[in-house]
């Protein structure tokens, strides 16, 4: 195994191969707290990459309602319980791993912990739909405070991990990490179906098709970002929570680019099971309504500070970040670079050109209750 740095985790670790890392990196935000579960995003993908024969249980992006919602069932459950530890020294500036990711915990002779979802965890997309953990009573309703009952909606698609639970426990060396944009795909020329990745990546984000005996997982629409233009799960996007793009190493962090911004400028973004240790490119906004106790484990330990920093922006007149996020689902393109301009917020590709200004307070016209002009009269609702 090579030695590679995990920045997510504040340290070296294990990999099975050496640190090798693309010259972009393909990178998401999604913001938890917008999301409605109205799964626009799971259709829109479903539709253009997997209604085929084989692909009936596919679900490349899949929303599910934590904490009792999974697809495939206990995706995340089984592996925390074979995770030793997973406790993070806080001590320092920085937070430090002190546990071990799942490189680092597999078995001797395997390159990977990991575990393969049966037939029947798939069966069951929707389980645990808007259960409440700590229920509530038999007829009552949610009003006032619901500090008791609590669940939100999490939306994932694969990764497209740094270091990939796929790619390493793959022993035909099928999966490959696109080194122009850090994409990971499945060769299905080479694939034999062995289904070592589906037992090696912790999220379940790559799925064997039994019609054509490969496997296949999400490809971050890659045909499109080609074109600047972001995937189908975004644009689709409903609750308008998600940003794609790009992101660095924290050590070279550009405040313009915005996912830089959320990630390591403001840190209101933060990995999915960091302790996995795969670096995993899709960043969360955790929801603001839920026990730490619980979110703390789903996204590091920086949970408390990154929820700070998110309520409190609007009250500390943050506009560079309230106007950022007013940029989500502002533009179906690829928004590289972006800049705050008085009351305006403007997304930019990478070479600079404007793709879209969003004002930062929706303008308001009132009309005259009568219009001369056209002899009529109006109502207008405040
Ligand atoms: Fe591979 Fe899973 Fe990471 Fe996607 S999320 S790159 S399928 S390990
Ligand atoms: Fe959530 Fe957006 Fe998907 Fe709707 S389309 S479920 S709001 S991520």
């Amino acid at each position: 195994m090579a030695r590679v740095n995990n920045w997510q985790l504040g340290r070296e670790m294990s990999y099975w191969y050496p640190e090798a890392r693309p010259q972009k990196q393909f990178a998401a935000v999604f913001d938890t707290n917008k999301c409605i579960a109205c799964q626009t995003c799971t259709l829109a993908c479903k539709t253009t990459w997997t209604s085929g024969k084989g692909q009936e249980y596919m679900l490349w992006n899949n929303v599910e309602t934590k904490p009792y919602g999974f697809y495939p069932l206990a995706w995340d459950l089984k592996l925390l319980e074979m995770l030793d530890g997973q406790s993070w020294d806080t001590s320092g500036e920085k937070p430090v791993y002190d546990g071990s990711t799942i490189f680092e915990s597999a078995p001797a002779g395997e390159r990977v912990m990991g575990w393969r979802p049966e037939d029947e965890d798939y069966a069951y997309p929707n389980v645990g739909e808007d259960d409440c953990a700590g229920g509530i009573e038999g007829g009552a309703s949610l009003f006032e405070t619901h500090d008791m009952a609590w669940f939100y909606y999490l939306a994932r698609i694969c990764n497209h991990c740094t270091y990939p639970g796929c790619l390493a426990s793959c022993p035909r060396g099928s999966i490959y990490k696109r080194p122009e944009d850090g994409i990971v795909l499945v060769d299905q020329n080479r694939c034999r179906g062995y289904q070592e990745c589906v037992r090696g990546c912790p999220y379940k984000k790559v799925f064997f098709n039994t019609m054509t005996g490969t496997s296949e997982k999400c490809i971050a629409c890659y045909p499109k970002m080609e074109m600047g233009i972001q995937p189908q799960c975004f644009v689709n996007c409903i609750g308008k929570i998600r940003m794609a793009g790009y992101i660095n190493t924290p050590d070279k962090a550009n405040p313009e680019n915005p996912i830089d911004y959320l990630v390591h400028i403001k840190k209101v973004a933060l990995p999915l099971f960091p302790q996995f240790g795969l670096e995993p490119n899709v960043y969360y906004i955790p929801p603001i309504h839920v026990p730490t106790s619980f979110t703390k484990q789903m996204f590091g330990p920086a949970v408390d500070a990154a929820i700070k920093t998110y309520r409190e922006a609007a009250a500390n007149k943050d506009d560079d970040l309230t106007g950022l996020l007013g940029l989500f689902g502002s533009s179906e393109m690829v928004m590289e670079r972006w800049k705050r301009v008085g009351d305006k917020v403007i997304g930019l590709d990478a070479n600079g050109k404007e793709l879209v200004d969003v004002p930062m307070k929706e303008p308001v016209h009132i009309r005259p209750a009568v219009d001369k002009l056209y002899q009529i009269t109006r109502t207008n609702c405040p």
